[in-house]
Formats: C-alpha cells, sequence, structure tokens
C-alpha cells in the first residue's frame, strides 16, 4: 500500500524537521484564491509554472475546476477564502486534456454497477430527483467551462466588488497558460 510508504516517509519527514523550509502563517503571501482541477498532472506543475510557493496561495479543487451552483461548496470555501483569509483575486485555471471534458456519462454508471453498486440503488437515486446527468457532466470546451465558472463568481451576490476574478488554462504537458478572462 502506498499509505505504507507514505507513514515511513513522514515520519522521517517530521523528525528531520524538513517543514521547516515550509513554515508560514495561514494568510496567502499573493492575496488570491486559485480554483483548478485535481489532475494529477498538475500536482507540483501548476505551482512551478506559476511561481507559486508555500503559503502564496489558497487552493480549492475539484474535478475539472468546475463551479455551476452558487452555493456549492467550491463557491463556499472562496467565500471564506474571501472574508476569512484576506484573498483579494480568484483565479479560476481549468486544463487542456481534462478528464471532465466529454464525460460519458452511460460509461461511467455502467462502471458504477461493474463496480458492485446496485442497479436498484442508482434507480432510488435517480427517482428521487438526483440527475446523474446535471451531477457529472463535464464540459465541451475548457475555455467555455472556465468561463462560466467565472461568470458565477463574478456575479455572485456575496461577492465584494473589489475583487478580481481571472480565468485560465493550462497545458498539464508544459505548464503554459493561455489567458481567457481576466480583471483589470
Ligand atoms: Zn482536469
Amino acid at each position: 500500500m502506498h499509505l505504507d510508504e507514505m507513514l515511513e516517509f513522514n515520519k522521517l519527514f517530521v523528525e528531520n524537521k524538513e517543514y521547516e523550509a515550509y513554515k508560514t502563517d495561514k494568510y496567502p503571501n499573493k492575496r488570491m484564491v486559485v480554483f483548478t482541477c485535481m489532475e494529477s498532472r498538475l500536482v507540483e506543475l501548476l505551482h512551478r509554472a506559476l511561481n507559486i510557493q508555500n503559503g502564496d496561495v489558497k487552493m480549492v479543487k475539484n474535478a475539472g475546476a468546475i463551479i455551476r451552483k452558487p452555493f456549492d461548496s467550491i463557491m463556499k470555501s472562496i467565500l471564506v477564502a474571501i472574508y476569512s483569509l484576506k484573498a483579494e483575486e480568484v483565479i479560476v485555471i481549468g486544463h487542456h486534456d481534462c478528464g471532465m471534458s466529454q464525460v460519458d456519462i452511460d460509461a461511467l454508471t455502467e462502471n458504477m454497477t461493474n463496480r458492485g453498486i446496485d442497479q436498484e440503488t442508482i434507480d432510488t437515486l435517480k427517482h428521487s430527483g438526483i440527475d446523474f446527468h446535471d451531477e457529472f457532466h463535464g464540459f465541451e470546451t475548457v475555455e467555455e467551462s472556465v468561463s462560466q465558472s467565472v461568470d458565477i463568481i463574478r456575479n455572485h451576490p456575496l461577492l465584494p466588488k473589489d475583487i478580481k476574478v481571472h480565468g485560465l488554462v493550462i497545458d498539464p504537458g508544459t505548464g503554459k497558460v493561455d489567458i481567457v478572462t481576466r480583471d483589470k
């Protein structure tokens, strides 16, 4: 199990006081929130490519960097970062070759039943109003998706007027970013 390797490593990390290189406080030095995809290729690359150091930003992630509802957990995290943690700027960063582009809902559902989820459970959820298409569908183009997420943040009734919200797309191979939309 990889967990065992991690725990082993962790013991030494703490013993050797390797944490000392990362000391900082809870307020983001760059006064920023970065909202991006859970993509594993970006775990380190995104930080390196944008020169983000430990303590620089609040980082929020989900599958696809998607916000579609104004009171989902992502939007709440962004609001907390602004009101409690002094963030003044929000950057949404989607990426090319994202797993959430063109999700096949039928294949996803089939994988669930193959992995032992009863069809009855799925039907019950559907009847109680959980629309699998609404819940799991991704996007056609990443630029469009980033724009939609940015629009929801910009137009949020609880967002202070002076907060800047930008949208970028990053290449998970090279780390190159392109601007989709930016506030001045
Ligand atoms: Zn992704």
